[in-house]
């Protein structure tokens, strides 16, 4: 579903991505981790056409992702992507949030929208937030509200960078139960994280980047019994 073959990119002449390839199957969950600086949010990036490359080729869906002719708005509302910060616009209420792009993209009408929104929200235990405004919710609140406004678009695949990095301790649990439940639900995910519980429950490959490579990339269990290089071995004994 998701293939980067060759992929490079510098910015400038700093070699930011090299040669990275990666296949992702529908239904599988990747977990990309790696130090800071070493290219994974620029990766995932380039997923849906937010970071341009300069070599190698990107397919999602059989869209090829770096031709001119593809249509790169309609590509991302198909991929799913959730940030470190939920940029959720503080002015309108937690279900206008949610229906905002199925009316103006998806082009709903607006009770189909609010129907969707609302029965999302029930999924991630939000219901009785719905006429909510965002500051008026805890991060992790606001981060699965952020879950459930890419899952209102029906997508294809999602895309985590740093989902809970940026939340207090007791609220990084259940945003992660959130991505649990879409895993087991068969949701194809790349999701760059330390997280290692979360890696351990629903993970079915690791990679670990390091200055802009992709030093492994294997079977969980492998990854943290077995891991092929010494960086990435360092690097697990550090995080878990
Ligand atoms: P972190 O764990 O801190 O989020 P990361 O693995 O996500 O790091 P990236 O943000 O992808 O790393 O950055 C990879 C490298 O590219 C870093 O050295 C960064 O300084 C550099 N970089 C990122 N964005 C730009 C930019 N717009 N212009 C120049 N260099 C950039
Ligand atoms: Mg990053």
């Amino acid at each position: 579903m998701i293939s980067l073959r060759n992929v490079s990119k510098w910015y400038g002449s700093f070699p930011v991505l090299k040669e990275c390839s990666i296949e992702v199957k529908k239904g599988e969950v990747v977990v990309i981790c790696g130090p800071s600086g070493s290219g994974k949010s620029t990766l995932i990036k380039t997923i849906n056409g937010l970071e341009a490359i300069q070599k190698g080729d990107i397919q999602v869906n059989g869209i090829s992702v770096q031709d001119k002719k593809t249509h790169l708005a309609l590509l991302r509302i198909q991929i799913g992507m959730v940030f470190q910060h939920f940029e959720l616009f503080p002015h309108l209420s937690i279900t206008e949030n949610l229906t905002l792009a199925q009316i103006k993209v998806l082009k709903r009408d607006k009770s189909s929208a609010i129907e969707k929104a609302l029965f999302m929200l029930g999924k991630v235990g939000l219901l009785a937030q719905a006429d909510k405004f965002p500051p008026q919710l805890s991060g992790g609140q606001k981060q699965r509200v952020a879950i459930t406004r890419a899952l209102c678009m029906d997508p294809l695949a999602m895309l985590f960078d740093e989902p809970t990095s940026s939340l207090d301790p007791e609220n990084i649990s259940e945003v992660l139960d959130v991505m649990v439940q879409l895993a087991n639900e068969g949701m194809t995910m790349i999701v760059v994280t330390h997280e290692m519980g979360f890696a351990r429950k629903v993970a079915d490959r690791m990679i670990f980047m390091d200055e802009g490579k992709i030093l492994e990339d294997t079977l969980k269990e492998d990854f943290f019994h077995q891991a092929k290089t010494e960086r990435a071995r360092d690097f697990i004994a550090k995080i878990l």
